[in-house]
């Protein structure tokens, strides 16, 4: 498998691509404004066709392409305790760019911890990391030794908590009991910034400590 991260407009949060090139098919996680666009031309080169959006929260940045990829027929998986994010994105509006135009982004899959997703011929699990966002999941690729997981936690940094809905005790112990409990050489890609690892943060992450 192929993973590839982009950070896309417009305030810089990461769309995560899976590609498997035996099967043709990849997966997007997170949909920033040009995702689709940037998703659909990286399927082309690979020949691959879209068979999944996962999105690992529903705050605005991560979900404003979302409805071109709904339009598109393509299934997209997001936890029920965003629902309201999901169905009417413009609440989110005073903590976005003022006179962006937010549209709601059908769930056709909901998610939640403990499930595992069979796609691209290998086993997803959806771990519940709460305390940023009700609703994020990270999205644990165990062949691959690599998470997903929006903005639960950044390279030496953690989500902020002080949005509705957020909670510094709740996001301290989603860390602490689903991420740092992944295998020490697992890659994390936040929906932020660059690629860390679980054994970096355990141990120097100055939020919370493993
Ligand atoms: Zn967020």
């Amino acid at each position: 498998m192929i993973i590839e991260s982009q950070e896309l407009p417009p305030i810089g949060t990461n769309a995560i691509a899976l590609i498997c090139a035996e099967r043709k098919e990849c997966v997007i996680i997170d949909a920033p404004a040009e995702a689709y666009r940037w998703a659909t031309q990286l399927a082309e080169q690979h020949a691959c066709e879209i068979v999944a959006l996962i999105l690992t929260h529903g705050h605005w940045d991560h979900i404003l392409d979302g409805h071109a990829f709904a339009k598109a027929g393509i299934p997209t998986y997001g936890h029920k305790a965003d629902t309201e994010m999901f169905e009417a994105p413009s609440r989110m509006s005073s903590y976005a760019i003022p006179g962006l135009e937010m549209l709601p982004v059908p769930i056709t899959h909901w998610i939640e911890g403990g499930d595992t997703l069979e796609l691209l011929g290998t086993s997803m699990e959806i771990r519940h990391v709460p305390g940023h966002c009700p609703g994020n999941v990270l999205v644990y690729l165990e062949r691959e030794e690599a998470a997903v997981v929006g903005d639960v936690i950044f390279a030496g940094s953690v989500g902020r908590y002080d949005l509705p809905g957020g909670d510094f005790e709740v996001l301290k112990q989603s860390i602490q009991s689903q991420v740092y409990t992944l295998p020490d050489q697992t890659t994390i890609y936040p929906g932020h910034g660059g690629t860390t690892s679980v054994i970096q943060e355990k141990a120097s992450n100055p939020f919370v400590r493993g």
